[in-house]
């Protein structure tokens, strides 16, 4: 039974999916002492940014497999010391984009009508009407930097209210920005036809500061600045001095520099300015969802899955996501199967991803056969998040190519490995939602790999599978599937088993004295 902990308040609809995955201790009471001594017992861990998930807690989390943070930053959590570990860290990316993107829109209505001003006007006694005139977003051009996750919900919105959208970003592609009615420009062209700038990137070494003097200068005159991405984007002081000479008419922020910045902040006292305090997450959709999204993600890795966000694991596009999941399923288990089957020593491995799979991210699959390879043999718990550093650690040797044809497939995946007595060749495919083994050294098969599996190479003669049937059900063995692949009649083939319980070494053996029989090799995926 899974061990989890949670040490943070997350939505009950989280804890409902984290109690079907194992038992669930909440324990909100844990200092850092206290978390050190319980995490040993703990399959998985489950936090919010108050727990500062450090080295030594993940060194002592000895059962640890995943840490689940319910929101976006991981900024409490050592990923590095995780990942050296092979524990998947998974986060809830997706759980507050529409949050932060609805306050986006409020900040730029709230700029183009005063509404905070209007507001402290009228709570102070006065009347000013025509103090607070202001302008209508329809027919202005939003500028929007990084158009990610949040960036391409502002957009999508902004379009609704009549808006023309540009937006700068150096990964997005122009095929995507076209979808949502978005017209990709430089950033320079961007700042000189905005009438409203919005931030949607991380804060990164590179983007630290990035609105500085030079680029407002940039910027149209007059124009107005909204950041609700993350605090130190935004150079406070060159925004109060553009606020002051007229270059900027007005900016709305909901992340700061210092969080919470200093009471005396001038940045929260000018009047051009409308503060709030980090809340662009603060809804209650958004807590469910980022409870819900974390606790799917711990109970996937628990079933020994890749969850759809790890953050140290290779990033999965959602639309790609149907596709991709059963491939990973497909590529861990061929690669358990060869580290099963073949026991000559291993000059290296060559991963040929066909038809379908040329379209796909292959990485992720390449991460789940070095898995499938390396766990078995290794002293560590090996997982996509490690298997890489594992195999570098141990020279494991894998290349890859692909190939647009595969046979009568959509995507066939293949997997040869070089040893020094000749190359032994695996292929498999997605049929019907399903992983199947459908090549094994030339031998056409088709088997789902899961659970005890009996291999025979033999020679094709009447009354082989009867014998080899009699053996197992003599040992009380029971037979649920079986798969012969032959090269000719009455020439060398392959004969899969696949089983209720293990074969015994003795029953192996005594399979592979039968005439004929070349070899019987026992496996269990
Ligand atoms: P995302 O990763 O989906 O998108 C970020 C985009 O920015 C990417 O497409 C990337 O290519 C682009 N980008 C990176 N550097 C860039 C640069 N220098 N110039 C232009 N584009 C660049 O992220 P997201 O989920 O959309 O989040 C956007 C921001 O919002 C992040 O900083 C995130 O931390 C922040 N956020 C804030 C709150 C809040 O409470 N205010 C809540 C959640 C997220």
């Amino acid at each position: 039974m899974n061990r989890i902990l949670v040490t943070e308040k997350i939505a009950a609809e989280g804890l409902d999916v984290l109690k079907g995955a194992g038992e669930v201790d909440v324990r909100l009471d844990l200092d850092k002492a206290g978390l050190l001594a319980a995490i040993g017992a703990y399959d998985a861990l489950v936090v919010r940014s108050a727990t500062k998930v450090t080295a030594d807690v993940i060194a002592a989390g000895t059962q640890l497999r995943v840490i689940g943070r319910a929101g976006t930053g991981v900024d409490n959590i050592d990923v590095p010391a995780a990942t050296a570990r092979g524990i998947i860290v998974v986060n809830a990316p997706a759980s507050n984009n529409v949050a932060v993107t609805e306050l986006t829109i409020g900040l730029l209505v709230a700029l183009a009508r005063s509404i905070p001003q209007a507001h402290a006007s009228l709570q102070s006694g006065k009347w000013e009407r025509t103090k607070f005139m202001g302008w209508e977003v329809r027919g202005k051009t939003l500028g929007l930097i990084g158009l990610g996750r949040i960036g391409s919900e502002v957009a999508v919105r902004a379009r609704a209210m009549e808006m023309t959208v540009l937006a700068y970003d150096p990964v997005v592609s122009l095929d995507r920005a076209e979808q949502i009615g978005v017209e990709l420009v430089a950033m320079d062209e961007l700042l000189s036809r905005s009438d409203v700038v919005s931030l949607h990137i991380p804060l990164l070494e590179g983007t630290r500061n990035l609105f500085d003097a030079t680029m407002i200068a940039k910027m149209k005159r007059g124009a107005h600045i909204i950041n609700a991405s993350r605090g130190g984007i935004v150079d406070e002081d060159a925004l109060l001095a553009a606020l002051e000479s007229g270059q900027l008419a007005g900016a709305a922020l909901d992340v700061f520099s210092s969080e919470p910045p200093p009471a005396e902040a001038e940045i929260l006292r000018h009047p051009k300015i409308i503060t709030v305090p980090h809340i662009g997450a603060s809804t209650a959709e958004a807590q469910v969802s980022a409870g819900s999204e974390v606790a799917e993600g711990v109970a996937t890795a628990l079933t020994g899955a890749t969850p759809r966000y790890a953050v140290n694991a290779p990033f999965v596009a959602p639309e790609a996501w149907g596709v991709l999941q059963p491939y990973l399923t497909l590529g861990r288990q061929m690669g358990r199967l060869v580290c099963q089957m073949i026991t000559a020593p291993v000059r290296g491995y060559d991963l040929e991803f066909c038809g379908e799979l040329t379209d796909l991210d292959t990485q992720p699959i390449k991460l789940a056969v070095l898995e499938g390879l390396l766990e078995a043999n290794s002293s560590m718990r090996v997982t996509p998040v490690n298997a890489p550093l594992i195999a570098r650690e141990r020279g494991v040797r894998l290349t890859e190519r692909t190939n647009p044809h595969a046979e009568n497939y959509g995507g066939l995946l293949v997997l040869r490995v070089q040893t020094g007595e000749g190359e032994h060749v695996f292929a498999g495919a997605v049929l019907r939602g399903e992983p199947h083994i459908v090549q094994v050294d030339g031998y056409f098969v088709d088997f789902i790999p899961q659970g005890p599996l009996l291999f025979t190479y033999h020679r094709d003669r009447p009354g082989m599978i009867g014998r080899v049937g009699m053996l197992l059900g003599g040992a009380d063995v029971n037979i649920s599937g079986m798969h012969v692949g032959r090269l000719a009649p009455r020439e060398h083939a392959m004969m899969v088993l696949t089983l209720d319980e293990p074969a015994s070494a003795a029953v192996l053996a005594q399979v592979e004295q039968e005439e004929d029989i070349e070899r019987a090799i026992g496996v269990v995926l």
